[in-house]
């Protein structure tokens, strides 16, 4: 990045421009551990902010890589490019929340627990949940299309958003969709931009729809010998006609890596278990957590917890909650992959994780959202040992090449970013890869926003 650039960016954002190396150094990294040092950040405040930085990358050449707050997991906000990183962390504004309407409109920086918080305050629901709520943003949150435990019933992201103000690579500012329940007019540019990882257009503003705040919930927490029987049961409460708010799955591999830092009580012989809510209101949450409960024990569970307060409640999702943290002390590295299943193929899918980790001598570490067919598959590893980097390389690549071959996808929830750039054609073809980079030309002719993502350009490494 040249010094007129800088200096004309300094013009617009004043002190909200940065370039000191601590600055850089801050905004170079994301979930993932990778780092790629921007030449710049900025702050706006407004979308008119952000349209002149784009159209000043426009004439000087310079990428612009728009960033919520860093909490992605395949690097879809690292300046692989360099650039200028556009942190959207001071348009966090919530505009309004209509009840009549049951909408919300607001700025991309907004946390998302914050608008849940906001929402409930009103009785209202917005139920997009991922476990990084309560820092992640609206905008990486639209960007990824996030999903979280309560998919299963409410649906992920894309399901919640009306309407879009965005920024595209030209500078230009298109609004697209709806503040109505309901619109079909020309292509669904709103759900194009869902998912598109910053590469498209920057989000300025979206309107999102609400549900009303559902009364009460009921959790209950089943373990089982082995993940069969714990997939059985899936099946078993989805043929009651129940549909669970979340059913989380942990197998084996992740229930010894919680006990080895946290102390849960459980049957040694445990070897799955499964955390199912459902919620509605009390009277219809009686009668299904009994249905769920009369599903699990059919299909085999040894001991099944039911909370009846939110203590109780709290504590049955100790063991779901403490896996994250509990990885991080037993890896040096994780690989993190989301890959998806349909329901049907989860037992399949979960026989074939158990094998592969004891044939190539790794920790595979597996847990997720079973109604959904997706696991959060973490390839450990304990060092720099070379070869064990190799395997668990290959383990990834062997686990991709499996998840397709079952009629799934390699991402849920995380995106493609740079991570699984290597992988992407693998599972939307060349065509598919082709008619993208269409419209990418379509939104941003001169590839200005968030270089080298999804695809992999000429001469970029696979890592
Ligand atoms: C502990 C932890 C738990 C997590 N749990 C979940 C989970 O349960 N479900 C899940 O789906 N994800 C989860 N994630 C991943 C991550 O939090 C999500 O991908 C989240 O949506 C990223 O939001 P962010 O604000 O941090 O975005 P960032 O990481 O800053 O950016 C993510 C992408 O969005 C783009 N972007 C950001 N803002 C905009 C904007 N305004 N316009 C256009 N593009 C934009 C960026 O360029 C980048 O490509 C988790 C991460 C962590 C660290």
């Amino acid at each position: 990045m040249d010094d007129i650039s800088r200096t004309r960016l300094r013009e617009i954002f004043g002190d909200r421009f940065r370039d000191a190396p601590d600055d850089r150094l801050c905004y170079s990294f994301d979930a993932t551990g990778r780092e790629y040092l921007p030449d710049a950040v900025v702050f706006p405040l407004c979308t008119e902010e952000v349209r002149r930085t784009v159209l000043l990358a426009n004439e000087f050449g310079f990428p612009v890589v728009p960033r919520g707050a860093g909490s992605g997991f395949s690097g879809g906000c690292l300046p692989v490019r360099g650039g200028v990183v556009l942190s959207t962390e001071r348009m966090d504004r919530i505009i309004t929340i209509d009840s009549g309407n049951l909408l919300a409109v607001v700025e991309p920086g907004v946390v998302t627990e914050t608008l849940k918080e906001a929402a409930r305050r009103l009785s209202l629901f917005y139920p997009p949940d991922p476990a990084s709520m309560k820092f992640g943003t609206i905008g990486g949150n639209i960007a990824e299309c996030a999903g979280g435990m309560s998919a299963v019933k409410y649906g992920v992201t894309r399901d919640y958003v009306l309407g879009l103000e965005a920024v595209l690579g030209t500078g230009e500012l298109i609004r697209t969709g709806v503040s109505t329940a309901k619109g079909v007019v020309g292509y669904d540019l709103t759900r194009l931009l869902v998912g598109s990882e910053g590469t498209l257009g920057i989000i300025t503003r979206a309107t999102l729809k609400l549900l009303p705040l559902p009364g009460s919930t009921g959790t209950l927490l089943a373990l089982f010998r082995d993940n069969g029987a714990a997939a059985r049961a899936v099946a078993g409460i989805v043929a009651a006609r129940i549909t669970p708010s979340a059913m989380e799955l942990m197998d084996r591999s992740a229930i010894d890596c919680v006990r080895r830092v946290v102390e849960i009580e459980m049957p040694e012989n445990t070897g799955c278990a499964l955390l199912v809510e459902v919620d509605g209101a009390l009277a219809a949450v009686m009668a299904e957590a009994d249905g769920v409960e009369a599903a699990l024990r059919t299909h085999g569970a040894i001991e099944v917890r039911r909370a009846t307060d939110e203590a109780g409640r709290e504590q049955l999702w100790k063991l779901r909650r403490s896996i994250s943290p509990a990885l991080r002390k037993i890896g040096a590295v994780k690989l993190n992959e989301d890959i998806v299943v349909p329901r049907s193929a989860l037992p399949v899918m979960m026989a074939f994780l158990s094998d592969l980790a004891d044939r190539e001598r790794l920790t595979i570490v597996n847990f997720g959202h079973a109604g959904d067919g997706n696991i959060h598959v973490n390839v450990m590893i304990s060092g720099t040992d070379a070869d064990e980097r190799r395997r668990a390389d290959a383990a990834v690549e062997a686990i991709f090449r499996k998840t397709i071959d079952l009629g799934g996808t390699i991402s849920g929830e995380h995106g493609v970013g740079i991570s699984k750039a290597p992988f992407f054609e693998m599972e939307v073809g060349p065509l598919g890869v082709s008619v993208m980079k269409r419209l990418k030309a379509a939104f941003d002719p001169k590839g200005i926003l968030n270089p080298g993502k999804i695809w992999l350009d000429e001469g970029m490494a696979r890592s």
